[in-house]
């Protein structure tokens, strides 16, 4: 079988092909274009699409809420414009005469770090991904829960701060505003006065007050889990984003998280994802080598 596969993301739209070993070849990536809204960036996948022979199915992986039976966008923010509503699935299928699987970018990295990844052999987990925001996806006893109106795991959007910092989602206090990589580079600049990415924080880890800004952040990210926890009583909590690769980030969630919880929830463990920017698409064609 051989399955196209699509990442949709803000600013990128890569694509690959895979095989039914779940191989992914030709990798390539164009830019979205966002600013041409979500009707164009279709196009642009449909184009793709008829001009590679003999696909059996397509596989998409997008930003925003997606209704994975209808195969449509329910809500996209304006990053990406006049996207909500768009009827992916149809539009593609109709173009293409292939069949197509649509689920939103976190729920498929977390079904291609369930099925290849990091929760290989795991039945309850929970996934979060920390960069610009927090985005998560819950997977309970062999499947994804999407939730009643496929919005389930919005884990940047719970609050832990009463009366907190401002959030784009018009709330208050909410995680992200506390425990995204972006809130970590916000601290630096904002205490320290210099800007300095994830990869320059590390770099100077050794720093007195930027270790303090990274562990007070460290200890942000552990209250959200923590909740989680309670709340799922998971095996298994998958953090990704490129941040997470730094070691000590997840040694030091795993040994604080240990000390706070009540001894029956000590058994679940905080792993880094493992798919990187494959999971995405390895998901996504999972999805549709099942359709
Ligand atoms: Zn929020």
């Amino acid at each position: 079988m051989k399955i196209l596969t699509f990442d949709i993301g803000g600013t990128e739209i890569k694509y690959a092909l895979c095989d039914e070993s779940f191989t992914l070849t030709d990798k390539k990536s164009i830019p979205t274009n966002a600013h041409e809204g979500g009707k164009r960036i279709i196009e642009r996948v449909v184009e793709i699409a008829k001009n590679i022979d003999g696909v059996d199915r397509i596989g998409i992986s997008t930003a925003g809420q997606v209704d994975s039976i209808k195969g449509e966008i329910i809500f996209a923010t304006d990053s990406i414009p006049g996207y909500t509503g768009t009827k992916i699935k149809e539009i593609v299928e109709t173009a293409t005469g292939i069949p197509t699987a649509v689920e939103n970018d976190v729920n498929s990295a977390a079904i291609g770090e369930a099925i290849f990844g990091a929760a290989k052999g795991y039945s309850s987990f929970i996934c979060l991904t920390y960069g610009t925001g927090i985005g998560g996806a819950v997977y309970l006893d062999g499947k994804l829960f999407t939730g009643n109106s496929f919005s389930a795991g919005e884990f940047g959007h719970i609050v832990t701060h009463a009366n907190g910092k401002q959030c784009t989602c018009g709330g208050c206090g909410c995680y992200e505003v506390y425990a995204s990589a972006s809130a970590l580079v916000n601290s630096v600049k904002n205490k320290l006065g210099i800007s300095m990415n994830g990869r320059e924080i590390f770099e100077n880890f050794e720093n007195p007050e930027i270790r303090s800004i990274l562990d007070a952040w460290i200890d942000e990210i552990v209250i959200g889990i923590k909740g989680l926890v309670y709340i799922f009583n998971p095996e298994l909590v998958v953090a990704g984003g490129g941040i997470m690769n730094e070691t000590y980030i997840t040694d030091e969630i795993n040994a604080r998280l240990q000390k706070e919880l009540m001894p029956s929830f000590r058994n679940v463990k905080v792993v880094k994802a493992l798919m990187g920017n494959d999971a995405n698409k390895l998901g996504a064609a999972y999805l549709a080598s099942e359709r």
